[in-house]
């Protein structure tokens, strides 16, 4: 089959590898029907590794991903051959004390799709995973919404730990990348229309204002503090960061009002972040880690099938498996108005 591999530093290759076997009476073959390029991908491509997490060449990445179950296990019963099915890229051991207390994302065995020394990606035409990672979508979603969920789902948990109390709540987003589009997405399926968006990039702000956003600031061409006064006199009630930029962190603690959330979802380029503690302390500011997501599949997908997130909005370009560096390129470099782009296999 065909499978695209990390080789090196800005290196990839399409290379033929073994189709993968079915080995346990609970896993399904899934041919892969469309895959999202996501950031995390382009950094173990520019970098070669997030943090600790360190890919050993060749190395398929590829985690936001939809596909048609092509054979089950004896044991299987969730999803048939022939289904579209959603995959979800976490597997969890199911017996640890964080799975044993409903914390599947933050399992100590976790494995995950295209994460280095775990599994290997679905940029391949071809996958084997556990049948509950699955969820059938025939009828309802198409392949490319159905890849999307993935990111969509982050979105989704990231404001359900915002704990947004009610419509009128107020709301920044930094970051206007597929995640913080997502945040906006299930913002405004909630009917949180007070949000606005800050980020840098114009191409990804005429996107936010597109989808629904209330206000834009540009953070590179006006004070953010003054620009978002100018809308929210008493400043904002919640601040998701999904830009993992020192500056925005720094600028989010400005613009929240005493006793505002955070909520950190991007991943900044070093582990650390400084915070203003005089500001934070005198504001009573509490921070919120988002990892991932957390049982959130089912009611992102709701979301998308009753039209109340359309996820598409964020797709600007396809490419086919041929064309993955080519992908990655722009996707990195934020080319050509490029927000998320699709492998079709
Ligand atoms: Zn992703
Ligand atoms: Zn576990």
């Amino acid at each position: 089959m065909k499978k695209v591999v990390l080789t090196g530093i800005r290196e990839m290759e399409m290379i033929s590898a073994p189709v993968p076997q079915i080995a346990n009476a609970d896993d399904v073959k899934i041919k892969l029907v469309s895959i999202g390029v996501c950031g995390s991908d382009i950094h173990y491509y520019s970098e070669g590794k997030i943090g600790t997490q360190v890919v050993k060449y060749p190395f398929a990445v590829g985690h936001e991903c939809s596909g048609t179950i092509v054979e089950v296990g004896s044991k299987v019963t969730n999803v048939k051959v022939g289904d579209l099915v959603v995959v979800d890229p976490s597997v969890h051991c199911g017996h640890c004390d964080q799975c044993l207390s409903g914390r599947p994302h933050t399992c100590r065995n976790n494995r995950f799709l295209g994460c280095p020394g775990q599994l290997e990606g679905c940029l391949s035409e071809y996958i084997v995973m556990p049948s509950f990672t699955c969820f059938p979508v025939t009828g309802k979603l198409n392949p490319v919404q159905a890849a999307l969920i993935e990111p969509f789902t982050i979105g989704v948990y990231s404001v359900k730990l915002a704990e947004i109390k009610n419509r009128q709540t107020s709301v920044g987003i930094f970051g206007a990348g597929p995640i913080g589009l997502s945040i906006l997405l299930k913002l405004l399926a909630d009917e949180v229309t007070n949000v606005g968006m800050i980020e840098p990039l114009e191409y990804r702000l005429e996107k936010a204002k597109e989808i629904g956003v209330r206000y834009v600031v540009n953070p590179e061409k006006q004070n953010v503090k003054t620009e978002v006064e100018k809308f929210e006199e008493l400043l904002v009630d919640v601040v998701f960061d999904a830009s993992g930029e020192q500056a925005a962190v720094t600028n989010a603690v400005k613009i929240l009002k005493p006793g505002g959330r955070l909520v950190l979802v991007g991943i900044p380029p070093s582990a650390e972040y400084t915070f203003d503690m005089d500001l934070m302390r005198r504001k009573e500011l509490s921070i919120v880690n988002v990892r991932r997501q957390n049982h959130c599949v089912e009611e992102a997908i709701e979301l998308v099938v009753s039209g109340k997130a359309d996820v598409e909005k964020m797709v600007t370009h396809h490419f086919p498996p041929e064309k993955t560096s080519t992908a990655f390129d722009i996707v990195e470099g934020y080319k050509d108005g490029a927000i998320k782009a699709m492998i079709d296999f």
